[in-house]
């Protein structure tokens, strides 16, 4: 997809090629300077088993060279814990996802899991020891079934089952018409958003890997589901090792270490308490969010007159 994020000037310029109908898809990426992300070469190694400790080393990071995104991030997230990160929008965090996926390769420093530096592996290797829940899940236009199986490509229906159960998912499919073969996406049951989480979550129970990636994975979602799809997440992530990107700072105090992020650079980090201590960013987002729950429950409380 087509991320536009560029100074205006060069808009104008490939909206004057566009306008100028002989320009075409290829041309146009070619001009927005886009990195193309990385296929597979049958070459690569592959990802080796291990506990899952991921460690990112003085990892630099443009997508255009004009732009530099990651500036000098290091950090490590021993085998099952948990790494959250928080930073404004746009400071670089899916970026960091996207890199631990292979679907780029840093421009300066390395990102290794288990020690095996990641540009080496084949990317459908990584990404086959990776779990992630997005922010919003997409379902394909097949069956709910289908769409839980898709976690692990030929897992049986017990195990299909048994993942939609510990997603706490079953009851619903039980009660549709067709149950696991119900249809489900455009011309299919629309799912809610927090049903559409769980069946990310089923994908990842089934797939069962080392490592989780969170990309605020309750950010959609009403407080209600927010609340429950939380709860599945920390079930889930206990004794994975987890990054975790957060929209809300209440469900990371936890974290092993939280990462603060400002325009691609690690600016503070440390666990909830020191980085309260400090009282910088984090300190400074932390009490906004408080007082904006606060705020939020005020208005449910009826004023008297
Ligand atoms: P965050 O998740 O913290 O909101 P991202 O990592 O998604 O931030 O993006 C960091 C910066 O990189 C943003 O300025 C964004 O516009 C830019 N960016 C993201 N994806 C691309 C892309 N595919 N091509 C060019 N720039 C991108
Ligand atoms: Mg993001």
């Amino acid at each position: 997809a087509l991320q536009l994020c560029l100074p205006l000037n060069a808009l104008g310029f490939v909206y004057r090629e566009a306008r100028d109908a002989r320009v075409n898809t290829e041309r146009l990426f070619e001009l927005l300077r886009e990195r193309p992300a990385i296929a597979d070469e049958p070459g690569l190694a592959q990802q080796q088993p291990g506990p899952g400790e991921v460690t990112f080393d003085h990892v630099d990071f443009h997508y255009d060279a004009a732009r530099p995104i990651l500036r000098d991030v290091s950090f490590r997230i021993p085998p099952g814990r948990t790494v959250a990160v928080v930073g404004k929008s746009g400071s670089g965090k899916s970026t960091l996802a996207r890199l631990l996926l292979r679907f780029y390769d840093p421009d300066g420093g390395a990102i290794a899991i288990d020690g095996q530096d990641i540009a080496t592996v084949r990317p459908s290797s990584v990404r086959g020891g990776v779990g992630v829940v997005p922010q919003e899940t997409v379902l394909f236009n097949d069956t709910i079934g289908y769409n839980i199986a898709y976690g692990r490509i030929g897992a049986s229906h017990d195990e299909i089952v048994a993942a939609a159960r510990a997603a706490h998912i079953d009851q619903l499919i039980d009660s549709l018409p067709e149950k696991y073969d119900t249809p489900v996406g455009e011309r299919g049951v629309k799912l809610s958003g927090g049903e559409k989480q769980r069946i990310a979550i089923a994908r990842v129970i089934l797939k069962n890997p080392r490592i989780l990636v969170f990309d605020e994975a309750t950010s959609a979602l009403d407080a209600d589901s927010e609340q429950a799809i939380q709860q599945e997440l920390e079930r889930l992530s206990a004794n994975r090792t987890t990054l975790v990107i957060a929209h809300r700072l209440s469900s990371i105090v936890a974290a092993y270490q939280i990462l603060v992020m400002d325009r691609g650079s690690i600016v503070e980090r440390g666990t909830h308490t020191e980085l309260l201590r400090r009282k910088g960013l984090y300190a400074r987002l932390w009490l906004l969010q408080q007082r904006m729950a606060r705020d939020d429950t005020d208005q449910m409380i009826p004023t008297p007159g």
